[in-house]
C-alpha cells in the first residue's frame, strides 16, 4: 500500500508556485493577487479563508480580504463582486461559500468574471471543464488529478466509482476522470444517495473517489483487492485521545481499507492540503489573461 501523502504534495507545489512568482517579479511582471470576500463570522469559513490568505502570503502572491457582516444586502455583496471585476490589480476572486440564506449563490457566482474565477464555480468555467477547453478547474477536484498525476497512476481504461454528486467535488469529479486526457479516461459511475445496490458497485471499482460526508462509511468489504482510495471527507468527531478533544476523520474506514488498497489517501493530510494548493494554481494561472 502507498500512502498519497497530499501534505508532502501541496507543500512541493507551494515551492514551484514560489519560483515562479520570484522569476515572475524579478522579470519585471507583477505579483498574483487573489481577493476573498467572507460573509459573517462562520468558524469553519473563517479558518478556511484564513488558511487560504496565509498561503497565498507564503508563495509571495498579494493577498485582499473584503469581510461583510451575516446581514450584508445581496446588492452590497453583488457592487463589492462588480468593483473587483473592475479592478485590473486583482487577478483572482473567490466568495466562500456558504453564503446566508438570504443571498442568492448563484447569483453571486455568475456576477464573477469567469477570468478571474479562480474557484472554477461559473457556469461558463465548468462548461468549459465539460468541453475539456482550458480553464480554471474546481480546487478539490484538480488537487485529486493532480495527486494521481504525481503518483503516476494509471487511470486510462479503469473503472473509476465515485460516491456523491455534490456540485464542487463528486460531480464535477465524474465528469474529469471521464474526459479524454490523463489522468483521466475512465469508465465512471457516479453514485449518490438513491443509488441501489452501492456495495455491489463499489466492489468493481479500480479507483474509488469518496465524498458524501459520513465518517468511515466504506468498509473493507466494499472495495476489491488493489483499489486505489481517495477519500475526500472530512468529518469532526469527538475524541479524549487528543489535546484539542476532537479528532478528523474520513469517509474511509482507513486501517481497515488501506490493507486492501494499492494507494490511499490518509484524512488529515490526504486531499485537504491540495485544495489550497490548487487554489494557490488557479490564481497564478490567472494573471496570465491569455488562458483563453
Ligand atoms: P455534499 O454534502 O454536498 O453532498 C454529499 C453527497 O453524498 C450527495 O451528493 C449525496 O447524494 C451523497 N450521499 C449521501 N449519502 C449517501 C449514501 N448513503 N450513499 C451514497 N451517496 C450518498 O458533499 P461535499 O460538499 O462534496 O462534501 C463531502 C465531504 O467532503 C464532506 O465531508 C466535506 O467536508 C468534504 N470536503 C472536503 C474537501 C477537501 O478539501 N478535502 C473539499 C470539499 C468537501
Amino acid at each position: 500500500m502507498i500512502l498519497l501523502d497530499g501534505k508532502k504534495t501541496a507543500n512541493d507545489i507551494k515551492n514551484e508556485i514560489a519560483v515562479k512568482v520570484a522569476n515572475l517579479v524579478a522579470g519585471g511582471g507583477k505579483k498574483p493577487h487573489l481577493a476573498a470576500i467572507l460573509v459573517g463570522g462562520d468558524g469553519a469559513s473563517e479558518t478556511y479563508v484564513n488558511a487560504k490568505v496565509k498561503a497565498c502570503n507564503k508563495v509571495g502572491f498579494d493577498s485582499t480580504l473584503v469581510r461583510f457582516n451575516a446581514n450584508v444586502s445581496e446588492k452590497k455583496l453583488l457592487a463589492e463582486v462588480k468593483k473587483i471585476n473592475d479592478n485590473s490589480d486583482i487577478d483572482g476572486l473567490i466568495v466562500q461559500l456558504p453564503l446566508p440564506a438570504h443571498i442568492d449563490e448563484l447569483k453571486v457566482t455568475e456576477a464573477i468574471n469567469p477570468i478571474k474565477d479562480v474557484d472554477g464555480f461559473h457556469p461558463a468555467n465548468i462548461g468549459r471543464m465539460v468541453l475539456n477547453l482550458p480553464t480554471y478547474l474546481p480546487a478539490t477536484p484538480a488537487g485529486i488529478l493532480e495527486l494521481l498525476d504525481r503518483y503516476k497512476i494509471e487511470t486510462s481504461g479503469k473503472h473509476c466509482v465515485v460516491i456523491g454528486r455534490s456540485h464542487i467535488v463528486g460531480a464535477p469529479m465524474s465528469i474529469l476522470m471521464a474526459r479524454n486526457n490523463n489522468p483521466g479516461n475512465c469508465t465512471v459511475t457516479l453514485t449518490h444517495s438513491r443509488t441501489k445496490n452501492l456495495k455491489e458497485i463499489t466492489k468493481t471499482a479500480d479507483i474509488l473517489i469518496v465524498a458524501l460526508g459520513k465518517a468511515e462509511f466504506v468498509t473493507a468489504d466494499m472495495v476489491k483487492d488493489g483499489v486505489c482510495i481517495i477519500d475526500v471527507g472530512i468529518t469532526r468527531v469527538k475524541s479524549d485521545k487528543t489535546k484539542s478533544g476532537w479528532k478528523l476523520l474520513g469517509d474511509v474506514a482507513f486501517d481497515e481499507v488501506s490493507k486492501k488498497s494499492s494507494f490511499i489517501t490518509p484524512v488529515p493530510g490526504g486531499v485537504g492540503p491540495m485544495t489550497i494548493a490548487m487554489l494557490l494554481k488557479n490564481t497564478l494561472v490567472s494573471t496570465d489573461k491569455l488562458l483563453y
